[in-house]
């Protein structure tokens, strides 16, 4: 275990040198107050959940105070945002303090987000509101526990600096960890503006750092392509089965370690829509649902485009083509899963589809607790329940009878297949109005609500006595809300 005071730092990404970073201070935020702390975070860094409860604690994660050893630097990308090129990105409002080395060897970025003015900023003010900070924090800690893969979140600081937006908020930091802060976004402001060296710099970075197994093959950087493509298609998975939208899919806010990474306008369904836009300004829908899927093979040959000076067309055109069947080869994994299936079957790619278009038809069905409904009781129970929602009951009724017999091909025991499906399908789902409600608490001064609605999503599968309110499908205020890019 180590204290705030015994974090070792070893900054590899800093060592790149100026071309690929900029050292600057975090600029502070007034009266800083601790909202939110995630412990299991914490433990990435090997500390307690004490250390927390120092005065301290607030001061070093608000950017009052700063580590002797840590190095500050905002860092430089572009990326395609909307599908058009934005040549000059980079940290606009976050720093990269430094990487800490924890006991298990693991090197731990900290990043603080809305540390104020950098190089990068353009024309936005450096900060990040209240609100925006809780919900990255609420979602990343929230994917983690589902499983998903994600940056993580180790806390959120308030403070009463004043920030403008469509009204008067105030600014906020949030410490995001990952083993990496490089998106595909790094790999392309180096190929256009044809720093060929700085590129390849780059890449043997990412390779040391996070692939080393591609060193053992004869192209290592076509291998890169191939490692981050098949880790991006799982992600992407987990999205889609899970129903999480991204919302904002610019190749910025894609991380080279296939990570859900940058959290904006953001939202699980609550009822099923394949076509559901979650981003409010995002009017043509290029980032809708089901749009997750081309977009992020559109993004990664826009990752493979930018290493076009390191790997042979023909190549990195190959392994582009692998996407879509190991992004379905995971998906229907893990829908065979949610659906309580052990074995896989040729007919069941039709009957996850079959069901997907009865849930787009109804508008009752809510997509998380179908799931969780249909492994409560044996089947026939199960299926009379979640039956209801349906609009199309004749379709309902064919897919039901499919379903039973292929679980009854399962030879399944019900108190074994609850477990099993109970153990992929959550409770507890981040609903946009959840965090919404918490939101507002905390903007009042009340940060008891955020801290319990992050308690009950780190264990999202546990029924948790007392916790019914947050299993429930949203009221009526709480559909659709709408979320823009401001934050
Ligand atoms: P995002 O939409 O959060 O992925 O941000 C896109 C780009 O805008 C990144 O370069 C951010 O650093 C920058 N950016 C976003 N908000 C601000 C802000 N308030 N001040 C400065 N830069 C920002
Ligand atoms: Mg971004
Ligand atoms: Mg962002």
């Amino acid at each position: 275990m180590k204290t705030l005071d015994t974090l070792t730092f070893d900054n590899r990404f800093a060592g790149l040198g100026d071309g690929f970073s900029t050292h600057i201070l975090p600029e502070p935020i007034a009266e800083p107050r601790l909202v939110v702390v995630s412990e299991s975070a914490l433990a990435l860094l090997d500390l307690d959940p004490q250390q927390a409860q120092r005065e301290v604690f607030a001061e070093l994660f608000s950017g009052n105070q700063l580590w002797s050893d840590a190095e500050p630097r905002a860092m430089v990308y572009s990326g395609h945002q909307f599908g058009g090129y934005s040549p000059r990105l980079g940290d606009g409002r976050g720093l990269l303090l430094g990487e800490v080395l924890n006991d298990a060897g693991e090197h731990w970025d900290l990043h603080l987000k809305g540390a104020g003015m950098t190089p990068y900023s353009r024309m936005g003010d450096g900060r990040a509101v209240l609100r925006s900070s809780i919900r990255e924090f609420l979602a990343s800690e929230a994917l983690h526990a589902l499983g998903i893969p994600s940056s993580r979140a180790l806390c959120v600081t308030g403070s009463s600096t004043p920030v403008w937006r469509e009204k008067q908020e105030t600014a906020a930091m949030l410490v995001r960890l990952a083993p990496s802060h490089i998106r595909f976004g790094h790999f392309e402001y180096f190929y256009y503006t044809r720093q060929h060296e700085q590129l390849k710099q780059l890449a043997d970075h990412v390779i040391e750092h996070h692939y080393p197994a591609c060193l053992e093959q004869p192209q290592p950087y076509a291998v890169l392509l191939k490692a981050v493509l098949e880790r991006t298609a799982e992600m992407i998975a987990w999205w889609q089965a899970y129903g999480f939208c991204h919302g904002v899919m610019n190749t910025d806010n894609m991380s080279i370690l296939g990570i859900t990474f940058d959290f904006g306008p953001y939202a699980f369904l609550d009822d099923f829509d394949a076509k559901h836009i979650c981003n409010h300004s995002d009017d043509t829908g290029r980032y809708s649902f089901s749009n997750q899927v081309p977009i992020a093979h559109w993004n990664l040959s826009a990752l493979a485009q930018a290493l076009t000076s390191l790997v042979e067309v023909d190549t990195l055109s190959e392994t582009l083509d692998l996407f879509l069947p190991i992004y379905q080869a995971h998906y229907h994994d893990l829908m065979r899963k949610r659906l309580g299936f052990t074995s896989a079957e040729d007919s069941d790619e039709e009957l996850i589809q079959r069901l997907l278009t009865l849930m787009q038809a109804g508008t009752a069905t809510d997509y998380s607790l179908f799931f969780r409904h249909l492994g409560d009781q044996a089947p026939a129970e199960a299926l009379k329940v979640v039956r209801n929602d349906f609009v199309d009951l004749q379709g309902f009724d064919a897919w039901a009878a499919d379903y039973r017999t292929r679980v009854e091909r399962e030879g399944f025991e019900q108190t074994e297949r609850q477990a099993r499906m109970h153990a992929v399908n959550p409770l507890y789902v981040l609903r946009n109005y959840l965090a919404q409600e918490a939101i507002a608490a905390a903007e009042a001064g009340d940060y008891a609500p955020v801290r319990e609605l992050h308690q009950v999503l780190t264990r999202p599968f546990d029924e948790q006595p007392g916790k019914q309110h947050y299993a429930q499908r949203p009221p009526d205020w709480g559909k659709h809300l709408e979320i823009s890019c401001s934050s």
